[in-house]
């Protein structure tokens, strides 16, 4: 059981890292992708800007507000997503779902998540599910919203 508590004080140097130094914070001019996430439950709040290069994320930036867990999971998010098709980026969502959901994922989609792991903790408490999953589904709007644009 120590072996757990050690690992969960790890995973929350993670996520308080992202927190208080959060990465790609700030906004883009002239997006591709714009989008805005809230999540009533807990107040938080997530604004994401990416920009595309040929087919692929060139660039991401987010502002927002709210928990440590939602700020850490946007801001691990966007370390993800650079040179990610939007196929890819949706792709990374579903995993991170599953995760979430408590379902184990094979070694190498695990270490695709990358510092994502350190979220897995979340999934004890369901409230925060959300809070974790803002940033992801506020990505899938703006994806959704573009691509309605596009055809
Ligand atoms: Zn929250």
């Amino acid at each position: 059981m120590v072996e757990f508590n050690e690992l969960d004080e790890l995973y929350q140097d993670i996520i308080l890292d992202h927190y208080r130094n959060p990465r790609n914070r700030r906004r883009l001019e002239s997006p591709d992708i714009a989008a805005h996430g809230l999540n009533p439950f807990c107040g938080d709040e997530v604004y994401l800007d990416l920009k595309l290069n040929d087919g692929h994320i060139a660039e991401v930036g987010f502002s927002g507000q709210g928990c440590s867990i939602s700020q850490a999971s946007v801001s691990i998010m966007t370390g993800l997503l650079k040179g990610k098709t939007l196929d890819e980026a949706r792709e990374l969502h579903q995993r991170f779902k599953r995760l979430m959901r408590g379902e184990e994922l094979p070694e190498e989609e695990q270490e695709e998540l990358g510092s994502l792991e350190a979220l897995e903790g979340v999934r004890r408490y369901p409230i925060r599910i959300k809070c974790a999953m803002l940033g992801w589904a506020t990505l899938d709007d703006g994806i959704e919203e573009y691509e309605k644009g596009e055809t």
